[in-house]
């Protein structure tokens, strides 16, 4: 379904994120668990894409899969970095005739494996040049939704670590999102007043789509630091340290912690009108489960 169909249905959203697994049993163990995930009737789900190459074609498998044999709603990320503008097009086709409705348009994290990848041959340089060609693509008319994909941005309420200057990062989002895109979704973040803070931010910018907050329950003391990698620039609290830390030798007890704290989290949005929560669920259901529950809700329709 188009997002923005989506949104007029859905009054806040939740959405899952996955990533395509590396290994075949990987795959099977994913799509056994997969109806756990549907029970929880999210509004979509997303696909991350691998950044270098390695995993960029699971992403699409993943995705046509999602979208034949389940009932969740799948919205592929795709990334500029290492991708020439024929290729871009070629995955965009791909895409329309598979049928699929919404992208997520994303810069990409360099490549891991390729530290001396020279940027300057990508035809792409931000994500906004991946927006504006999603958009010239819709233009042609090439899906069988004549608005043709929907679009998704990235948007980081701590701040991206390459534009130190704040008020010129948000100028950046604006035009990302004057671009064409259709709905901002964050970076996690663990205190909840970064995210008002933005919120406010983009208010004051103009920026009026729906903002999707990213909540990341903390599963394991090395999830945590694999997180702290990945998401670089996010702030962890010195309460939820403590708490993690009083309990590292007790693997239980963080999770325990971790997904009452990404709990607390939810309530709070919810109780302040958020428009929509993304789970960074890393494939898992449980974390998510333990939240839905807590918050005494067997699924997404319970929330609202
Ligand atoms: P951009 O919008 O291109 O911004 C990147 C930086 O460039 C920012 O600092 C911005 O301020 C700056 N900038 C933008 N425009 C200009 C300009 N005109 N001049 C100068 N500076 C400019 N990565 C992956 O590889 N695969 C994934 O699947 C993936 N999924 C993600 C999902 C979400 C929800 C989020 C929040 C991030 C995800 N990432 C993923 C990581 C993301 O690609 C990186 O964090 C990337 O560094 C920023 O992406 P962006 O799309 O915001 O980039």
């Amino acid at each position: 379904m188009h997002i923005r169909d989506i949104f007029q249905q859905d009054s806040t959203t939740f959405s899952f994120e996955f990533f395509p697994p590396r290994t075949d049993p990987g795959w099977e163990a994913l799509f056994t668990r997969i109806s756990d995930f549907e029970a929880l009737g999210p509004s979509f789900v997303s696909v991350t894409y691998g950044a270098g190459g390695t995993t960029r074609q699971q992403t699409h498998d993943m995705v046509v899969r999602l979208h034949r044999e389940t009932k969740l709603d799948p919205v592929p990320h795709l990334t500029c970095v290492c991708h020439t503008r024929d290729e871009i097009e070629h995955i965009l086709n791909r895409y329309a005739e598979a049928q699929i409705s919404n992208i997520l348009a994303l810069h990409g994290d360099p490549p891991l494996d390729r530290p001396d990848y020279d940027r300057s041959k990508d035809d792409f340089r931000y994500a906004i040049d991946l927006v504006k060609t999603i958009c010239a693509f819709n233009e042609r008319g090439a899906h069988s939704d004549p608005r043709g994909f929907g679009i998704g941005v990235a948007g980081f309420p701590e701040g991206h670590p390459a534009t130190p200057q704040r008020l010129t990062e948000m100028d950046h989002l604006k035009a990302k999102v004057e671009a064409g895109a259709d709905y901002v979704c964050t970076q996690m973040f663990f205190d909840n007043h970064e995210f008002y803070d933005w919120r406010e931010r983009c208010e004051l910018a103009g920026i009026n789509l729906p903002l999707i907050a990213g909540i990341m329950p903390i599963t394991s003391v090395k999830n945590m630091q694999r997180m702290a990698e990945l998401a670089a620039g996010t702030r962890f609290p010195a309460r939820l340290l403590k708490g993690i830390y009083r309990r590292q030798d007790d693997p239980a007890a963080v999770l325990q912690f971790g997904v009452l704290w990404a709990t607390e989290q939810c309530r709070d949005l919810l109780d302040t009108g958020v428009r929509g929560i993304h789970f960074y669920t890393l494939n898992r259901s449980d974390a998510t489960r333990q939240i839905y529950q807590t918050l005494g809700a067997k699924d997404s329709a319970a929330l609202r």
